[in-house]
């Protein structure tokens, strides 16, 4: 029987703050098949009333890591749904290397061959750089960034006209150094592992938006 193409299935990775977020929401336009954030999924499967969504929401409520068990559970779940049936945009998962092995596994269950996992790289310093610069209005909640993005005119918001601007108090140098030591520790070890599996693909992550999208596009070759 020919093997006949269902759909695009793609996994979204790379260190926190390399865009990978942004570019599957764009993804998503372009290819018209769901974004799967499990950060977004845990959320909202929390508001459910499910039995699964209770406990997940429990677990979040206590400031407690959800098991693996659940989040493939979730995954599971949400593939089966029709949207999901010409592919899907994987965003935030696998975060460790049993992780990788656990979405492995509910893949072949479901019949389901990824075309590739693309990992956006952008360098330690050049996340730093994008992370403590953004800032937002305190009243409509618009972002900006010190350097690639300021309002118009000088301390008034483009979108509300509001004055007060925030920054969230976890992008500061010593989290955001941490959040990069946990990558490096626990999610990089799934790069060579999915290299192994010949579908890594390595996409620079520091050009414009734009031009990383068009980079995406040429490695899905879409
Ligand atoms: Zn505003």
């Amino acid at each position: 029987m020919p093997n006949l193409k269902k759909g695009i299935y793609v996994v979204l990775t790379g260190a926190p703050g390399c865009g990978k977020g942004t570019q599957a929401r764009l993804l998503k336009e372009r290819l018209g098949i769901p974004h799967l954030s499990t950060g977004e999924m845990l959320r909202a499967e929390g508001h459910t009333g499910s039995e699964l969504g209770l406990k997940i929401k429990a677990l979040i409520d206590k400031g407690n890591l959800v098991p693996d068990e659940m989040i493939i559970d979730m995954l599971k779940n949400r593939i089966e749904k029709d949207d999901c049936q010409n592919g899907f945009i994987l965003d935030g998962f696998p975060r460790t290397l049993p992780q990788a092995e656990a979405l492995d596994e509910l893949l072949k269950e479901k019949n389901i061959t990824l075309d590739a996992v693309i990992e956006i790289q952008v360098p330690d310093e050049i996340i730093m750089e994008r992370i403590l610069g953004r800032y937002a209005c305190m009243k409509c909640g618009q972002g900006y960034h010190d350097k690639y993005q300021k309002p118009k005119v000088y301390g008034v918001c483009d979108t509300c006209g509001g004055t007060e601007f925030y920054r969230r108090i976890d992008d500061n140098r010593t989290t955001v150094q941490n959040r990069l030591v946990n990558y490096r520790a626990l999610t990089y070890p799934t790069i060579p592992y999915f290299e192994k599996e010949g579908l890594l693909k390595c996409v620079d992550g520091t050009g414009s938006i734009e031009a990383v999208a068009n980079k995406i596009d040429s490695v899905l070759g879409v």
